[in-house]
């Protein structure tokens, strides 16, 4: 599977208990990777702090580069890198409609961080 999180709120959130899964999943043959509404511009930051923090090599950077919404940007990130599960907390829950709207049934799971 393809799995992805979110970092502000979910991964930063939790981070010694999703880096422990983060790890497990890689072990166990998955793809890890994140999946952020930051610019590109802090691509290096973020991995950087990714690492730092415990978390394994991502496979995978997904940012958003066209400032679209934040919730069309992710479920059509979903969609587009076929992403099977995502981490989000929907920033507290603001774009959490519009998001799941968005995505297609079928087209990856997502699990609500509170
Ligand atoms: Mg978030």
């Amino acid at each position: 599977m393809k799995i992805s999180f979110d970092l502000d709120g979910t991964a930063w959130k939790y981070r010694k208990e999703f880096s422990a899964l983060a790890h497990i999943l890689k072990t166990s043959g998955h793809e890890v990777g994140i999946l952020t509404a930051h610019s590109p511009k802090l691509k290096d930051r973020d991995i950087e702090l990714w690492l730092a923090r415990g978390f394994p090599t991502p496979d995978f950077y997904i940012c958003n580069e066209n400032k679209e919404s934040v919730a069309k940007f992710k479920a059509e990130a979903m969609w587009k890198h076929r992403i099977d599960l995502h981490f989000e907390d929907f920033d507290g829950g603001i774009y959490e409609k519009q998001m799941m709207d968005l995505l297609i049934l079928g087209e990856g799971e997502v699990v609500k961080i509170i």
